[in-house]
């Protein structure tokens, strides 16, 4: 165990050995042997021999759990289902208070036809789903370091969404620096004002290279012994476990919003990068969400797709697509959906099915389906929605697809396919005339430490 000078153990005063004894693990995928607590499993981010963190056990809710969801607000789901998780970890106004702070804004379950509803959870502060995990992660990694002296430092790589949610979550929270690393030319150029607009304790560094570069940077970086002693690194990515968790609150909250009558057979699309939110609702399933499948949609990267059909995962540079946040080549939490199902290809393929949609076809749907139906979908959620669609020809279900981004953040995509302007949020037309603040680097450790030193 790697004990670091702020996440200290105290002696521990009686309260803390009752809390010890209860206390819910987590171990990381590499060796299940190797245990931390939430607090230490969060401040890491990645378990020390670079496994992800899961957790010990998955609480399973009984039918009625389920049944008493049923026209409750986000907020009341949420708590509901989180303090399941975490009764163990954290008083109950603690985690009251986190998700009061970090996840109040609308994830409306949208009819886009007869059958087919998209989960919007793009309301939020950056127009992206990743608001629920970063913000909701922020608060909580708050909530563990509010004694703490140290400065900690949240390295965090991007292909776009991850980044500005993220420094949007942690902006001014004191004794937090950020530090963002996104791909240069490879995110949108509204993406990277709200990357690098922020100032405050957030800094961006735009590199000269592909996300996965960025990625591997950030793995390099948490793996440098000189670094690590100098400063107090922790992660932000997909891979912190306090991201996906909140992510399951909203598979739950979605099935409560499906109408009486149309919830017998419910199939989740979700479309997919690094897979951390179908982890997420893979675990909503495991606690007894009654949700009949899930569809993973992926654009033309699909290592996944190609493991569910061949038991072969291959993966590769990501290649640059439409639908530019799920541009992902090796797809970190692939190892938590393998330790979720045993490694058992065939028990996950009962539970996932996938499709790849190309990018001809992501802008094909988006006008076909504003033209159809009067919904306007971005190029994620037009993956998703497609691939759910294609799902449906083979089996009668509802059909829900997250909307994970708002189209007006992939303005010059809608806009191209439809062929008419899309209307723009305050929230991000502001940011035109902001100035950006980034600094190139070159896709070396030593140029990042250069950097964090
Ligand atoms: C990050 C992202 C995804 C992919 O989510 P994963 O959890 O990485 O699979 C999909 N859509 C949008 C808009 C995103 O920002």
């Amino acid at each position: 165990m790697v004990h670091r000078p702020w996440s200290i153990v105290h002696g521990p005063s009686s309260k803390q050995i009752y809390h010890l004894c209860n206390t819910m693990h987590y171990y990381s995928t590499n060796n299940r042997n190797h245990h931390a607590t939430l607090k230490e499993a969060v401040i890491r981010g990645q378990a020390p021999d670079k496994g992800l963190y899961m957790p010990e056990r998955i609480i399973t809710l009984p039918d009625t759990f389920y049944q008493n969801l049923k026209g409750l607000s986000f907020e009341e789901v949420a708590f509901k289902v989180g303090w399941a998780m975490f009764r163990d970890d954290m008083e109950l106004g603690d985690l009251k208070n986190i998700i009061d702070n970090s996840l109040h804004f609308p994830m409306p379950l949208v009819q886009v036809e007869e059958g087919i509803y998209s989960l919007e959870l793009f309301h939020g502060p950056t127009l992206a789903f990743k608001d629920v995990g970063a913000r909701f992660m922020a608060r909580l990694l708050g909530h563990f370091l509010k004694n703490e002296d140290n400065e900690v430092t949240v390295l965090v790589a991007t292909s776009g969404d991850t980044g500005s949610a993220v420094a949007h979550g942690f902006l001014g929270v004191p004794g937090i620096k950020v530090v963002i690393l996104y791909p240069s030319g490879k995110v949108s150029p509204l993406q990277e004002k709200q990357l690098t607009t922020l100032g405050q304790n957030i800094t961006a560094l735009e590199v000269e290279g592909s996300f996965d570069d960025c990625q591997a940077l950030v793995k390099q970086a948490f793996a440098d012994t000189e670094l690590n002693a100098r400063i107090n690194l922790t992660s932000a990515n997909s891979i912190n476990i306090a991201r996906l968790i909140p992510q399951s609150f909203y598979y739950h909250y979605a099935w409560s919003q499906v109408p009486k009558g149309e919830d017998d057979k419910v199939v989740i699309c979700v479309p997919s990068g690094n897979f951390g939110n179908l982890t997420a609702g893979l675990m909503a399933k495991r606690m007894g969400l009654p949700v009949h499948r899930f569809v993973a949609a992926t654009n033309a990267n699909d290592v996944v797709p190609q493991y569910l059909r061949t038991g072969q995962f291959t993966p590769r540079a990501s290649v640059s697509t439409l639908s530019n946040a799920m541009d992902v080549g090796n797809p970190s939490n692939f190892a938590r959906m393998m330790d979720l199902y045993g490694n058992n290809q065939e028990a996950l393929a009962k539970d996932v099915v996938s499709c790849a949609i190309a990018d001809d076809e992501t802008s094909a749907t988006i006008q076909e389906v504003l033209q159809r139906t009067g919904y306007l979908l971005d190029p994620h959620g037009a993956v998703g929605y497609l691939a759910l669609k294609r799902y449906l020809k083979t089996e009668t279900a509802t059909g829900i697809f997250l909307g994970t981004a708002h189209p007006a953040k992939f303005i010059e995509v809608v806009e191209a396919a439809t062929g008419q302007p899309v209307e723009v949020p305050e929230a991000l037309e502001s940011l035109r005339h902001k100035e950006k603040l980034a600094h190139k680097i070159a896709p070396h450790l030593e140029e990042l430490k250069r950097y964090l030193a």
